[in-house]
Protein backbone atom coordinates (compact mmCIF):
# COMPACT_ATOMS: atom_id res chain seq x y z
CA UNK A 1 0.00 0.00 0.00
CA UNK A 2 1.08 3.58 -0.99
CA UNK A 3 -0.93 6.94 -0.17
CA UNK A 4 -1.57 8.67 -2.85
CA UNK A 5 -2.93 12.11 -3.29
CA UNK A 6 -5.32 12.99 -6.12
CA UNK A 7 -5.89 16.52 -7.51
CA UNK A 8 -9.47 17.14 -8.75
CA UNK A 9 -11.05 19.47 -10.68
CA UNK A 10 -13.77 20.61 -12.49
CA UNK A 11 -15.45 23.64 -14.61
CA UNK A 12 -18.70 22.07 -16.57
CA UNK A 13 -21.92 20.19 -15.58
CA UNK A 14 -22.04 21.43 -11.56
CA UNK A 15 -18.62 21.25 -10.58
CA UNK A 16 -19.41 20.05 -7.17
CA UNK A 17 -21.25 17.34 -8.18
CA UNK A 18 -18.51 16.17 -10.55
CA UNK A 19 -16.65 16.31 -7.56
CA UNK A 20 -18.72 14.20 -4.91
CA UNK A 21 -19.34 11.53 -8.00
CA UNK A 22 -15.41 11.60 -8.80
CA UNK A 23 -15.30 11.43 -4.35
CA UNK A 24 -17.37 8.22 -4.59
CA UNK A 25 -16.14 6.27 -8.23
CA UNK A 26 -12.63 6.41 -6.28
CA UNK A 27 -13.86 5.32 -3.31
CA UNK A 28 -15.15 1.98 -5.39
CA UNK A 29 -11.48 1.70 -6.74
CA UNK A 30 -10.33 -2.29 -6.80
CA UNK A 31 -7.53 -2.63 -4.15
CA UNK A 32 -7.53 0.85 -3.18
CA UNK A 33 -9.47 2.82 0.55
CA UNK A 34 -10.11 6.37 0.07
CA UNK A 35 -8.33 7.76 3.23
CA UNK A 36 -9.78 11.33 3.35
CA UNK A 37 -11.30 14.15 0.80
CA UNK A 38 -10.22 17.94 1.35
CA UNK A 39 -12.90 21.24 1.63
CA UNK A 40 -13.78 22.37 -2.15
CA UNK A 41 -12.34 25.07 -3.07
CA UNK A 42 -13.19 27.58 -6.06
CA UNK A 43 -10.78 29.28 -8.14
CA UNK A 44 -10.69 31.68 -11.19
CA UNK A 45 -9.50 29.87 -14.56
CA UNK A 46 -5.66 29.95 -14.99
CA UNK A 47 -7.07 31.21 -18.50
CA UNK A 48 -9.23 33.87 -19.54
CA UNK A 49 -12.64 33.24 -20.58
CA UNK A 50 -13.45 29.79 -18.87
CA UNK A 51 -15.97 29.04 -15.80
CA UNK A 52 -14.44 29.52 -12.41
CA UNK A 53 -13.06 25.78 -11.28
CA UNK A 54 -14.21 23.94 -7.87
CA UNK A 55 -11.25 22.10 -7.23
CA UNK A 56 -10.30 19.22 -3.87
CA UNK A 57 -7.57 16.54 -3.02
CA UNK A 58 -8.61 12.94 -2.21
CA UNK A 59 -6.00 11.16 -0.81
CA UNK A 60 -5.37 7.09 -1.26
CA UNK A 61 -3.87 3.99 0.27
CA UNK A 62 -3.94 1.49 -2.72
CA UNK A 63 -1.48 -1.23 -4.18
CA UNK A 64 -2.60 -0.32 -7.51
CA UNK A 65 0.35 0.16 -10.07
CA UNK A 66 0.89 3.65 -10.54
CA UNK A 67 -0.34 3.32 -14.24
CA UNK A 68 -2.97 0.88 -13.48
CA UNK A 69 -4.41 4.14 -10.99
CA UNK A 70 -3.58 6.15 -14.36
CA UNK A 71 -6.01 4.11 -16.60
CA UNK A 72 -8.50 3.94 -14.01
CA UNK A 73 -8.76 7.86 -13.28
CA UNK A 74 -8.74 8.32 -17.11
CA UNK A 75 -11.71 5.87 -16.75
CA UNK A 76 -13.84 8.27 -14.15
CA UNK A 77 -12.70 11.05 -16.09
CA UNK A 78 -14.75 9.36 -19.22
CA UNK A 79 -17.50 8.18 -17.67
CA UNK A 80 -17.98 11.63 -16.40
CA UNK A 81 -18.08 13.10 -19.57
CA UNK A 82 -14.85 14.68 -20.15
CA UNK A 83 -14.08 15.36 -23.69
CA UNK A 84 -10.58 16.49 -24.79
CA UNK A 85 -10.87 18.90 -27.16
CA UNK A 86 -8.11 21.77 -26.69
CA UNK A 87 -5.58 21.59 -23.91
CA UNK A 88 -6.51 23.39 -20.35
CA UNK A 89 -10.56 23.60 -22.21
CA UNK A 90 -12.86 23.81 -19.60
CA UNK A 91 -13.99 19.84 -18.43
CA UNK A 92 -16.39 18.13 -16.34
CA UNK A 93 -13.85 16.38 -14.16
CA UNK A 94 -9.79 16.59 -14.26
CA UNK A 95 -8.15 13.35 -12.19
CA UNK A 96 -4.34 14.18 -11.31
CA UNK A 97 -1.78 11.69 -9.57
CA UNK A 98 -0.21 14.82 -7.39
CA UNK A 99 2.02 12.43 -5.27
CA UNK A 100 2.64 8.51 -5.55
CA UNK A 101 4.57 7.42 -1.58
CA UNK A 102 8.14 8.91 -3.05
CA UNK A 103 7.99 7.98 -6.35
CA UNK A 104 9.50 9.89 -8.78
CA UNK A 105 8.30 8.77 -11.98
CA UNK A 106 8.93 10.14 -15.67
CA UNK A 107 7.01 7.99 -18.34
CA UNK A 108 5.27 9.50 -21.67
CA UNK A 109 2.01 9.17 -19.87
CA UNK A 110 3.23 10.31 -15.96
CA UNK A 111 4.81 12.35 -14.56
CA UNK A 112 4.98 12.10 -11.19
CA UNK A 113 5.18 14.74 -8.62
CA UNK A 114 2.72 16.53 -11.40
CA UNK A 115 4.64 19.02 -12.35
CA UNK A 116 2.80 22.10 -11.95
CA UNK A 117 2.56 21.12 -8.21
CA UNK A 118 4.49 24.22 -6.83
CA UNK A 119 2.71 26.58 -8.72
CA UNK A 120 -0.88 25.58 -8.09
CA UNK A 121 -2.49 26.85 -4.89
CA UNK A 122 -5.63 25.39 -5.69
CA UNK A 123 -3.47 22.14 -5.44
CA UNK A 124 -0.98 22.77 -2.56
CA UNK A 125 -4.33 23.97 0.10
CA UNK A 126 -6.55 21.39 -0.35
CA UNK A 127 -3.06 19.03 -0.12
CA UNK A 128 -2.21 20.45 3.31
CA UNK A 129 -5.64 19.60 4.76
CA UNK A 130 -5.02 15.72 4.26
CA UNK A 131 -1.05 15.94 4.76
CA UNK A 132 1.63 16.64 7.30
CA UNK A 133 3.34 19.56 6.73
CA UNK A 134 6.75 17.66 6.98
CA UNK A 135 5.50 15.58 3.76
CA UNK A 136 8.48 14.97 1.59
CA UNK A 137 8.74 15.07 -2.17
CA UNK A 138 11.33 12.59 -3.91
CA UNK A 139 13.30 16.02 -4.01
CA UNK A 140 12.96 16.11 -0.23
CA UNK A 141 11.24 19.54 -0.30
CA UNK A 142 8.90 19.49 2.13
CA UNK A 143 4.99 20.84 1.56
CA UNK A 144 5.62 23.55 3.99
CA UNK A 145 8.60 24.70 1.54
CA UNK A 146 5.89 24.57 -1.23
CA UNK A 147 3.17 26.69 0.83
CA UNK A 148 5.15 29.31 2.46
CA UNK A 149 6.54 30.32 -1.63
CA UNK A 150 2.66 29.92 -3.21
CA UNK A 151 0.52 32.88 -1.10
CA UNK A 152 -2.85 31.78 -1.04
CA UNK A 153 -4.70 33.99 -3.80
CA UNK A 154 -7.34 34.05 -5.21
CA UNK A 155 -8.71 30.65 -3.99
CA UNK A 156 -11.76 30.55 -1.86
CA UNK A 157 -12.36 27.71 0.86
CA UNK A 158 -15.91 26.22 0.03
CA UNK A 159 -18.70 25.48 3.87
CA UNK A 160 -18.33 21.52 3.52
CA UNK A 161 -20.39 19.92 1.25
P1 LIG B 1 -2.28 19.67 -16.38
O1 LIG B 1 -1.42 18.44 -16.46
O2 LIG B 1 -1.57 20.95 -16.69
O3 LIG B 1 -3.05 19.74 -15.07
P2 LIG B 1 -4.55 18.51 -17.64
O4 LIG B 1 -4.74 17.84 -16.31
O5 LIG B 1 -5.69 19.25 -18.21
O6 LIG B 1 -3.31 19.51 -17.57
P3 LIG B 1 -4.99 16.20 -19.13
O7 LIG B 1 -5.61 16.51 -20.45
O8 LIG B 1 -5.90 15.78 -18.00
O9 LIG B 1 -4.10 17.43 -18.70
O10 LIG B 1 -3.92 15.04 -19.27
C1 LIG B 1 -3.00 15.02 -20.32
C2 LIG B 1 -2.07 13.83 -20.12
O11 LIG B 1 -1.24 14.04 -19.00
C3 LIG B 1 -2.76 12.54 -19.79
O12 LIG B 1 -3.13 11.83 -20.97
C4 LIG B 1 -1.73 11.75 -18.97
O13 LIG B 1 -1.16 10.68 -19.70
C5 LIG B 1 -0.67 12.79 -18.69
N1 LIG B 1 -0.14 12.84 -17.33
C6 LIG B 1 1.19 12.99 -17.04
N2 LIG B 1 1.39 13.02 -15.72
C7 LIG B 1 0.16 12.90 -15.15
C8 LIG B 1 -0.27 12.86 -13.78
N3 LIG B 1 0.61 12.98 -12.76
N4 LIG B 1 -1.60 12.71 -13.53
C9 LIG B 1 -2.48 12.60 -14.57
N5 LIG B 1 -2.13 12.62 -15.88
C10 LIG B 1 -0.82 12.78 -16.17
MG1 LIG C 1 -4.81 18.92 -14.47
MG1 LIG D 1 -5.32 15.86 -16.03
Amino acid sequence: MERIYIGMGSNLADPAEQLRSAVEALGQLPQTTLVGVSAFYQSDSLLPGQPRYTNAVAALDSSLSPIQLLDALQAIENDQGRERLERWGPRTLDLDILLFGDRLIDEPRLKVPHYQIQERAFVLYPLAELAPADLHLPDGRTLADLLAACPFIGLERLPHP
